[in-house]
């Protein structure tokens, strides 16, 4: 009896307490998301702080003259109009950040942004969209069933000089919910006028042994397989071993639930990719190739990446139209 008793009286007191579990889980749950705003902005990298001491060796032999000589020889190019989003100056020398915007074929075509080089020390990505540009130039049908708009070198003090920062030390790919560089106002501000685009890809490289891709969508809804798919095939080791938070790179794809986006967020350290699937863009990458395999070889990957992206986003265009028609 006594047992009965206490097992009624239990139940009676699970009964009362539901409201007080549901206060506290929902209590708990807000702990932890502060908690993992505030590691997140903890362990990210400190503003104006990064200006390398005297040891410091920039990269002499990055010369700007280079990137405007192949702007130049872009010129005259039908599909092609040129401009440049603003200019950024440091330490009394100012650089221009260009956009190479090439029309569609047709009306209605998705629109893709490339962007390269945002950190200085990453430079396969902004040589791939300068060959890329070029070899659109010469070949009119390149990419021709999109609308492609390209800021090769996001960075170009960092760039020069070899440096992963701003000439004020910032990291550029963490401000995009801040917005206090020079340069992620400017991306900010195209995204705004010019997006939401249909792909994103920023163009980046890491100290990793492999190649990889973020993706912030679920495995059968991004693109990253095709990623895994096209280094496969031209050989090239895929990245299985790096860990970011929680998630770690598997057959060349760290895959982030959307869901962390919010906490990046809270904890103001947008990157680029992050600030474009925030502002409509469902398709955003930042591809990552090895600073340490040869130039070639990285170049040759984010090539192919964006060929084989666009080809996707051309694809599923076109099986949308066919459902609506
Ligand atoms: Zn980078």
């Amino acid at each position: 009896m006594k047992t009965r008793t206490q097992g009624r009286t239990g139940l009676g007191g699970f009964r009362l307490g539901m409201p007080l579990v549901a206060v506290f889980v929902i209590a708990a749950l807000v702990a932890a998301n502060a908690a993992v705003v505030a590691v997140v902005a903890a362990r990210s990298h400190p503003r104006a702080t990064n200006w390398p001491g005297p040891s410091f060796t920039f990269w002499p032999e990055r010369r700007w003259s280079e990137v405007e000589e192949a702007i130049d020889a872009l010129a005259g190019a039908k599909r092609l109009s040129r401009s440049v989003l603003g200019t950024v100056e440091y330490r009394g020398t100012s650089y221009p950040v260009h956009l190479l915007s090439f029309a569609a074929r047709g009306p209605d075509r998705p629109r893709v942004l490339l962007v390269g080089s945002i950190h200085g020390t990453e430079p396969a990505g902004g040589r791939a969209l300068l060959e890329l540009a070029d070899g659109m130039v010469r070949d009119p049908s390149l990419l021709a069933d999109v609308a492609v708009d390209i800021v090769p070198i996001a960075n170009p003090w960092g760039w020069v000089h070899g440096y992963r920062y701003t000439g004020n030390g910032e990291d550029i790919n963490r401000d995009f919910a801040s917005a206090r560089t020079q340069e992620s106002v400017l991306l900010r501000g195209l995204m705004r006028e010019r997006g939401p685009y249909d792909l994103v890809m920023d163009l980046h490289e890491s100290k990793k042994a492999g190649y990889f891709v973020y993706e912030y969508l679920p495995p059968d809804e991004g693109l990253g397989s095709s990623f895994t798919g096209l280094v496969e095939a031209a050989g090239e080791r895929l990245e299985d071993r790096y860990h970011e938070w929680f998630w770690r790179a598997e057959d060349g794809v760290l895959r982030v639930p959307t869901v962390a986006l919010w906490w990046v967020a809270l904890a103001r350290q947008l990157s680029l990719e992050h600030y474009a699937r925030l502002h409509g863009t469902r398709h955003a990458y930042t591809v990552e190739t090895p600073v340490d395999d040869e130039l070639a070889d990285r170049v040759r990957i984010h090539r192919r990446a964006v060929a084989v992206f666009v080809r996707r986003i051309t694809d599923e265009a076109a099986r949308a139209g066919d459902a609506a028609r």
